[in-house]
């Protein structure tokens, strides 16, 4: 009797086993239907065991092995096994977070292209140049080696037509792309010096693993670089994985890829794609089918059997950290997944974030840089305004005004930087105490008068606004502070000639609402933008002169201490959206605080003065990168379950705790309660990766043991963001 060892989606850390008459090795792998309590799971084969911890006669059988789906590689079972292991998550959990949906449902998906071009793979090249015994096969191979791409219907015909399977079968050919003559390749740009250099540097290095921070101005084109690495691995017969942190907002950065490569099978995966679609491009990557795979942070676990590349773009991001379930890392991922694999990964950014930036200064990773823009003739200028001596108009000070006024007659474009929706954060009641708080969360309730609502932002709940105080009746209700929209309504005042345009997440409800906002944008059928962080990615907006930011300073002295990292790395980012194209760009920046050494940095566009100061403060505090950190979670109804919960858990760990390991008190988080739930932390931190990493490895498996107060939900956060 086979008895099968299954990872299964449950929230308990171990694998269980099953019997299975048929299994063979091969089913390693393999996701099977299998009974747990009451419930049919999908589950994947992780090993097949000589024997069962549990008698015999308790193992239940699998219900259904599925063999129509082909199995994960060994590669994926590795990666899978190894984000468990690190982030201290159920193995099972997280091949279910990476398995696609239709996969995890067990639907059969269609992924037969009826008739591709077959191609030579790299181990088809070798088996072609060794000569060997003369065989049909390597007939056939050599005879489309020498009419090149072709299809698989014309293949057939040919003499040894018979062997087109078994060079499938051997991975000698490959299904390339039908190619569309309607496209044609677009002529390739001259590189800069800069360009050539970063890839002369990446292409004769050895083979094998090669960590890259590519730090490159905004606009000095690093796309280019990342285009043209890719261009050379395709060539080579290996597939590339390109990580980006938001696919919905950078569409040009999908059209550029689509145009550079017109024969190139692109699978794109991002959260706008549906299910049937991520589950068909998974498939077609996990059967070799796919030679670029774009998409956002959970991408990182597209099965890539001829994987050559990893370009992960805007690695600073916070978005490639997932914030719930298994709280994951993409960017971290990837460089594992690099390393494991043995291909170069390039981390692309205009900003490092402090954790690549000392990898690369103390030489783990290699610092390339490109320090000059590639079309625009300069970088912008970037000028403070202080805002403690100068009259405000609607937030905006005299300069900024005169400078949109400047864009506006020359017909160009302004982008005015809020970080903040909404018309106002809070309303308040100038006679009593009331102000528009969340029933059910630590934070105000945001004033949207567009439709005339009081909004939550951290859980949707929300309501009229009232047309007098709830508490005392008075009718004057101020709306304190200010957010887009009461921007867009002070700047249309202002400017009545122009044409002024919010773009935030109101406005940009979907994919489509966005595409055609930026439509709009590049039409030139808009003077003045208003715009959260939204704007601040990737784009290029030819008229585009002026980026204005306003209402900055509170991340400067907020309690998280990232916080001021992030400030930095969305002001240079959105101050490069400004003069990208051949007019010279002009950033404002509206603060207090001039003098500050962040905005000095920023002044010079320096980030690496940024990073050095950084590190700095950081290494003075005690902060990662120069500690390492997990936070254990928990919340509850009732704060008082959560607190003792993560009490007991740091009791338990007192007990054989290791010197180079430190155990906070449990508190509540900064925002401490959510959506009617109280929430906790208990912060374990250690000087050394390893020891955090060894405690971790035996005080979570006993945190599923300890007693937990009446609806408790508790997690673990290993390098969290938030903390
Ligand atoms: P980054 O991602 O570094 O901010 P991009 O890759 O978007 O910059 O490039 C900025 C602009 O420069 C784009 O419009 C791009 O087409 C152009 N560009 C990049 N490299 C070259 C080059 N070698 N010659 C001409 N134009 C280039
Ligand atoms: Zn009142
Ligand atoms: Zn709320």
């Amino acid at each position: 009797m086979s008895i099968v060892r299954v990872a299964i989606p449950v929230p308990v850390p171990q694998l269980f086993d099953y019997t299975c008459e048929t299994a063979v090795p091969s089913d390693v792998g393999r996701c099977v239907r299998v009974r747990f309590g009451r419930r049919i799971e999908t589950g994947i084969v992780v090993e097949l065991p000589a024997n069962s911890d549990i008698a015999p006669a308790r193992l239940r059988p699998v219900e259904q092995i599925l063999r129509d789906t082909p199995a994960m590689s060994a590669d994926w079972l590795a990666l899978t096994r190894f984000v468990a292991r690190y982030y201290h998550a159920p193995v099972g959990e997280v091949m279910a977070l990476a398995l696609p949906p239709e996969l995890r449902r067990a639907t059969t998906v269609d992924i037969r292209d009826d008739d591709p071009l077959l191609a030579l793979t790299p181990a088809g090249h070798t088996a072609l140049n060794e000569g060997g015994r003369p065989s049909r096969a390597r007939r056939h191979l050599a005879a489309l080696a020498e009419a090149g791409p072709t299809r698989k219907s014309v293949a057939r015909q040919w003499p040894d037509g018979d062997a087109t399977a078994e060079l499938l079968r051997r991975q000698w050919v490959y299904p390339a792309a039908p190619a569309n003559p309607a496209l044609t390749p677009p002529r390739l740009p001259t590189l800069t010096d800069e360009q050539a250099a970063v890839l002369e540097a990446i292409t004769t290095a050895q083979p094998g693993f090669l960590p890259v921070l590519l730090q490159g101005v905004t606009g000095a084109g690093k796309t280019e670089v990342y285009l043209r690495l890719a261009e050379r691995c395709l060539a080579a017969g290996h597939s590339v994985l390109m990580m980006v942190p938001e696919i919905a907002l950078t569409p040009q950065f999908e059209s550029r890829i689509t145009e550079r490569f017109p024969h190139a099978r692109i699978v794109a995966l991002h959260s706008g794609a549906g299910d049937m679609a991520r589950s068909r491009g998974f498939l077609r990557a996990l059967e070799g089918d796919a030679d670029i795979v774009l998409g956002t942070r959970l991408s990182v676990f597209t099965p890539l059997p001829r994987l050559g590349l990893i370009i992960v773009d805007e690695e600073h991001d916070p978005s490639y950290k997932q914030q719930e379930g298994v709280r994951y890392s993409a960017r971290d991922v990837a460089v594992w997944r690099a390393h494991h694999q043995g291909v170069p990964i390039v981390l692309g950014t205009a900003t490092p974030s402090l954790e690549s930036w000392r990898h690369a200064s103390e030489g783990r990773y290699r610092h390339l840089r490109l320090t000059r823009r590639a079309v625009a003739t300069q970088m912008p200028t970037v000028r403070l305004i202080d805002t403690r001596r100068a009259k405000l108009d609607g937030g905006l000070s005299k300069p900024l005004i005169e400078a949109i006024g400047q864009r506006l007659a020359r017909r160009e474009q302004s982008l005015i930087f809020l970080n903040r929706r909404g018309f106002a954060p809070v309303l308040a009641c100038p006679s009593c105490e009331w102000v528009s708080a969340c029933p059910h969360c630590a934070a105000n309730r945001v004033v949207h008068l567009a439709d005339r609502r009081l909004r939550c932002h951290h859980c949707g709940f929300d309501s009229p606004i009232p047309v007098a105080c709830p508490d005392c009746g008075e009718q004057d209700l101020q709306p304190l502070g200010r957010g887009t929209q009461k921007l867009e309504a002070h700047l249309a005042e202002r400017f009545p000639e122009a044409r002024v345009l919010r773009v935030d997440r109101d406005v940009a409800r979907s994919r489509s609402d966005w595409l055609a906002l930026l439509a709009k944008i590049h039409a030139g059928e808009a003077d003045i933008l208003v715009g959260t962080q939204m704007m601040a990615k990737g784009h290029d907006f030819e008229r585009l002169t002026l980026v204005g930011v306003v209402g900055a300073d509170a991340a400067l002295y907020a309690s998280d201490f990232r916080a001021p990292e992030r400030l930095f790395q969305q002001l240079m980012q959105v101050g490069g959206r400004a003069g990208r194209s051949h007019l010279a760009g002009e950033v404002l920046i509206q603060t207090e605080f001039g003098d500050h050494p962040l905005f000095q940095c920023l002044k010079r566009q320096d980030a690496d003065a940024y990073a050095r100061l950084a590190l700095d403060d950081r290494r003075q505090a005690g902060f990662p990168p120069f500690t390492f950190q997990a936070m254990l979670g928990a919340d509850a109804p009732q704060l008082a379950d959560a607190i003792a919960f993560l009490q007991r858990a740091r009791d338990d760990a007192l007990t054989d705790l290791p010197a180079a390991l430190m155990l906070y008190d449990p508190v509540p988080m900064r925002m401490h309660r959510l959506a009617r739930r109280e929430r906790a932390q208990l912060l374990v931190e250690s000087t050394e990766r390893a020891a955090l990493q060894q405690f971790l490895g035996v005080w979570v498996p006993r945190l599923y043991r300890l007693p937990a107060g009446r609806d408790l939900r508790w997690r673990v956060d290993v390098d969290p963001l938030d903390v």
